[in-house]
C-alpha cells in the first residue's frame, strides 16, 4: 500500500476558489475556479493544476466548454508541468534546510571533525573539497543516516502500540510517496520525512505499520492508525500541504 503524495490529485484551490472537476478525453481533470473582474474566460496552468476565472455571466457549463475546445492544450500543459523539475536548490556553506519541522544550518566541519549537530549547525565532515556537490554529499550522507536511525527507533516504539513489528524498515529516495510496505512485512520510508516535524513522520509510522495489519484503506485500517495517532486526519492534511513545499536536495 503506498502513501502518495498527491499531484494534481487534489484540487488546486487559490484563495477565494472553488474546486471543480472536468472531463477532458479519458481524465478527469481537477481545477480551481473563481469569478474575476474580466471580459472573456481564461484559464491558466501553472505546477499546481489548472486554474480558470470567469466574468460574473460565465456559466460553469460555458467554462467547461471552454476548457474543452482548449482540451488538447490543458492536457499537453499539464503533462508538461508535472514533468518540471523544480528549481534545483544551489548548496552553499551556511545554507539552511528543513530538520525535523525545524531548519539548520549546514557548514563544514573543522578538518578531522564528524559530521553532527551542534545547536542549530548542521557540521560537516567534507571529503575532497568544500565545493556545492561535496557539500550536498556529505548532508545527505548524514541526513540519511539520520533518518534510518530515527525510524527505526520510531518504528520501534509505535509497532507495539498497534501489535506489529516490520521485518525490515529500510529508506527509500522517493519524492511522490512518503512511504510503503509489502505483504512480507518490509516498510520503506522515504528518508525525505526527516525534513518534517516528528508528529508527522510518526503518522507515516503508523500508516505503514497498519498495514501489516491491513493493506487497505479500509475503516477497519483507519481504526488501527487512530490507536497509535489519534490526531491523523491534520497530518494527513498537513503532509499534503508540504508535499509541494520541500526543497528538493
Ligand atoms: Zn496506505
Amino acid at each position: 500500500m503506498q502513501l502518495e503524495l498527491p499531484f494534481l490529485a487534489e484540487p488546486p484551490v487559490r484563495p477565494n476558489g472553488r474546486a471543480r472537476y472536468v472531463r477532458l478525453g479519458g481524465s478527469v481533470v481537477p481545477y480551481s475556479f473563481r469569478r474575476a473582474r474580466r471580459r472573456t474566460i481564461g484559464i491558466a496552468i501553472d505546477e499546481r493544476g489548472l486554474h480558470a476565472a470567469a466574468p460574473r455571466w460565465a456559466t460553469i457549463a460555458e467554462v467547461e466548454a471552454f476548457i474543452r475546445e482548449k482540451q488538447g492544450w490543458v492536457l499537453r500543459k499539464l503533462a508538461e508541468a508535472r514533468a518540471a523539475p523544480r528549481p534545483a536548490v544551489v548548496w552553499r556553506d551556511g545554507m539552511r534546510i528543513p530538520y525535523l519541522g525545524d531548519e539548520v544550518a549546514v557548514c563544514a566541519a573543522a578538518p578531522g571533525a564528524p559530521s553532527g549537530l551542534d545547536g542549530a549547525r548542521l557540521m560537516l565532515a567534507i571529503a575532497g573539497g568544500l565545493g556545492p556537490e561535496a557539500l550536498r554529499e556529505a548532508a545527505l550522507a548524514w541526513l540519511r543516516g539520520a533518518a534510518l536511525a530515527l525510524f527505526h527507533g520510531r518504528a520501534a516504539s509505535l509497532g507495539p502500540l498497534l501489535g506489529v513489528a516490520p521485518q525490515r524498515v529500510s529508506l527509500s529516495n522517493a519524492r511522490t510517496q512518503w512511504g510503503s510496505c509489502s505483504a512480507d512485512g518490509r516498510v520503506r520510508l522515504s528518508w525525505r520525512l526527516i525534513h518534517l516535524r516528528p508528529a508527522l513522520i510518526d503518522y507515516v509510522i503508523v500508516h505503514e505499520l497498519a498495514h501489516l495489519l491491513h493493506m487497505n484503506h479500509s475503516a477497519r485500517f483507519w481504526r488501527v492508525v487512530a490507536v497509535a495517532c489519534p490526531g491523523y486526519g491534520a497530518a494527513r492534511r498537513e503532509l499534503r500541504e508540504l508535499s509541494h513545499a520541500l526543497p528538493e536536495l
